[in-house]
Formats: C-alpha cells, sequence, structure tokens
C-alpha cells in the first residue's frame, strides 16, 4: 500500500469498480454512500423462495463486452433470456392483441445467475465492507490546501488526496456543494446530462407456476394500450422461481401504488388468462421517486443526452476531483457497461 487515500462517492457499480480496480493498483480507498445498501440502479429483491427479481438493472449483452470481461474477472455465469414461445403487442385498445415470435438471435441478452446483485455483492466482499460506509449522505465538497474534503449530513468530514463523485451528473452537482464552485460549463452540462432510466417505473409479478409457459406464451408483451409498456419472463435461471417482470408507463407514477397494481393486473387478465391473478408477491418501483438516483431536470433532457461528454473525462479543483459515473463514460454510457468503463477511465488515470 501506498499512502494515497481516494475517497469515492457512491457505492453504485462504478463506485464499486473504481475501488476494486484502484485496490488492484495498491491504492487505499474509501467509498462513501448515502443509502443503508448498496448497488446503487442495481436492486436484486429475493422472494423468501429464492425467486430474484430486478428492480434496477437486469440485461446485457455482446455489445457490452466490458461488462462480460469483467464477469469472467469475477467468475460470474449468466444465462439467456427466455424469449420461446408467443409474445403479445397490444397496438390498439379496440383490437385483440398481435400474436408474434420473437426470432432466436446471435445477440441474445443475458441476465445474471442469482441476479445482478450478485456483481455488487462479489465486488463489496473483495473491497472488503470496512472500506465502504453506507449511510454517509455526502454534502459537501471542499478544496482543502493539498487535501480534499468531504463532509457528510452529520457534519462529520473525510479527507483525501482525490476525491471520484460517481453520482448521476445532473444529482452530482444538484445535491453537492463545492468550494471553490465547478466551472458553470460544467454545471450546465451536468443539468442537462439525462440520467439512464432515472423516470422508469419497474414491477414485477411472483408465481407459483409459470403459467404463461404451460401455455405456450413466451411471457413477452409490449403495449401502446395499457399500463404496462413493455414485459419479460423473469424466472430463475434454474426455472426454480417463476416471475414476471417489466416497465409501466411512466406518466402513472401520479397514481397510488394500489391503482397501479389494480390495473396491472386487469391487463395481465385480459392478455394471459384469468391464471394471472394468482400471484403471490407484487413488487414495484417508481425510479424518479429515489432521491439518491432522480433530480428533475431544469428543461427538456432527451435519453442519454450529454452522456459521455468530453467536459466528463478532466479534473477539477487542481486535479483533486474526478467524475466518474456510467452516464460519463466514453462507451456505453448510462448501462451497466458505461459504470465499468468509467470506472477503468478514472482508475487508470490515478495513481
Ligand atoms: C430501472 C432500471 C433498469 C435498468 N436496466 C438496465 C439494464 O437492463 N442493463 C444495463 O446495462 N443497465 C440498466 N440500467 C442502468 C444501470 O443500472 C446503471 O448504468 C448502473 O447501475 C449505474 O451505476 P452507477 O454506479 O454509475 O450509478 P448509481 O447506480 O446511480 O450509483 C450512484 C450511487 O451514489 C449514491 N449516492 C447518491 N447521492 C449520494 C451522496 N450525496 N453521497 C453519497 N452517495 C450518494 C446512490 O445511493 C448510489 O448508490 C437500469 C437502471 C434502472 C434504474
Amino acid at each position: 500500500m501506498n499512502n494515497s487515500k481516494i475517497i469515492i462517492i457512491g457505492a453504485g457499480l462504478s463506485g464499486l469498480v473504481t475501488a476494486y480496480l484502484l485496490q488492484k493498483k495498491g491504492i487505499e480507498v474509501l467509498v462513501l454512500e448515502a443509502n443503508i445498501t448498496i448497488g446503487g440502479r442495481i436492486q436484486t429483491l429475493v422472494e423468501t423462495n429464492g425467486t430474484s427479481i430486478e428492480m434496477g438493472a437486469t440485461w446485457f449483452g455482446k455489445q457490452h463486452p466490458n461488462l462480460l470481461e469483467f464477469l469472467a474477472e469475477l467468475d460470474l455465469d449468466y444465462f439467456k433470456q427466455h424469449t420461446k414461445g408467443t409474445s403479445l403487442f397490444e397496438t390498439m385498445s379496440f383490437v385483440p392483441p398481435q400474436k408474434f415470435e420473437i426470432p432466436d438471435s446471435d445477440e441474445p441478452s443475458y441476465r445474471l445467475v442469482g441476479g445482478t446483485s450478485s456483481l455488487i455483492e462479489k465486488l463489496a466482499a473483495s473491497i472488503g465492507l470496512e472500506n465502504i460506509k453506507t449511510d454517509t449522505k455526502i454534502c459537501t465538497i471542499r478544496e482543502n490546501g493539498d487535501q480534499i474534503e468531504a463532509k457528510d449530513s452529520l457534519e462529520n468530514s473525510y479527507f483525501a488526496q482525490k476525491v471520484i463523485v460517481t453520482l448521476p451528473p445532473n444529482l452530482a452537482v444538484n445535491t453537492i456543494v463545492y468550494h471553490p464552485q465547478l466551472p458553470q460549463p460544467l454545471l450546465n452540462l451536468a443539468q442537462n446530462t439525462h440520467t439512464w432510466m432515472g423516470e422508469s417505473i419497474k414491477f414485477a409479478l411472483a408465481y407459483t407456476t409459470p403459467f404463461w409457459r404451460e401455455k405456450q406464451y413466451s411471457g413477452a408483451l409490449f403495449s401502446h394500450v395499457g399500463i404496462i409498456t413493455e414485459m419479460y419472463d423473469h424466472c430463475t435461471f434454474d426455472t426454480k422461481g417463476f416471475a414476471l417482470k417489466g416497465f409501466l408507463n411512466g406518466g402513472t407514477n401520479v397514481l397510488s401504488k394500489e391503482e397501479r397494481q389494480s390495473k396491472v393486473i386487469q391487463q395481465l387478465v385480459q392478455c394471459f388468462g384469468k391464471e394471472a391473478e394468482n400471484y403471490t408477491a407484487y413488487h414495484e418501483k417508481v425510479w424518479r421517486d429515489e432521491a439518491l438516483t432522480f433530480f428533475p431536470y431544469e428543461d427538456l433532457v432527451m435519453a442519454h443526452q450529454n452522456n459521455g461528454h468530453d467536459l466528463y473525462q478532466k479534473s477539477f479543483l487542481n486535479d483533486k476531483l474526478h467524475f466518474a459515473g456510467s452516464e460519463t463514460a466514453t462507451q456505453n454510457p448510462g448501462y451497466m457497461d458505461g459504470a465499468i468503463v468509467a470506472a477503468q477511465t478514472i482508475s487508470s488515470k490515478l495513481k
């Protein structure tokens, strides 16, 4: 170990991979995380019967080479998303759903065995829990002589030679105060940088049987009509846990959970039959309401807007402050692959 100490703000995938890679170089790190759990936009719920259900990041493929290499390094297995059977597309409210088959693809989507959080758990075990401090919300970052100070909401101070902020950029500039102030072009840029999936609503239903598979449905549903806009089979890799999972229309964040749940069941019964009512659990996550992920934009910001911008590759506060969340990545920004790329980029620059 050398004496340099680097503080990483955020224990999402970017923050944890950055910590992992810096440790590999012999650099001492401390990860500070606001939430009481780690993982950020990766969140796997595990039902009592062991069914893992993704409320955040789920899929990846060959187009994500950095993630695939990293999974190999950590010895984590993955499996193909189930798509076999009849899929449904609801185009208009007054016609029955169109039926189609999703063709076998050379580039399928994959899911992690045991859930995406197994990646987070493996990283945390390698980094060491003593180097990750949860329940620590950083509110101020201040250049302090030849050091940099991060102060949390309880006024505790943490000092280091460098700080790496891995929050989505819009959140990073709206919820943390910097001294001296960050350059105006960076502030403008970050406020107009999209946080991938920040506005999404995920839902999942657990079942005791994969009744849709038994009726030759794939479980995939796309809709321009109902509250469910997109849904897939979400059974475990060993087909011992059964679930359906997808996205709800983002505008339904104004409804109550009960209202959304009732509309979900109504749509599923219409599409797949009465068995859809026999679920054992309904889960949902309105990501827009997650103050540690999403901060409302001042202007209209489009998906992926300003992701991977050149300014994010620069350092600030006299080379003591860096940004490295997935949205800053030069490749696949916003995705898990981007989180790995951002971590690789920053860790390759630091000694
Ligand atoms: C619903 C959903 C579905 C997705 N699906 C996919 C998918 O299928 N495939 C894919 O590749 N990607 C997907 N993504 C994107 C993927 O989750 C992200 O690319 C990745 O997890 C981002 O990691 P990150 O570390 O850059 O950011 P985050 O995960 O956002 O991590 C930032 C961390 O900073 C913490 N934090 C916030 N404020 C503070 C503070 N003031 N002080 C300290 N800590 C703080 C947060 O709690 C969080 O843990 C999805 C995202 C969502 C939300």
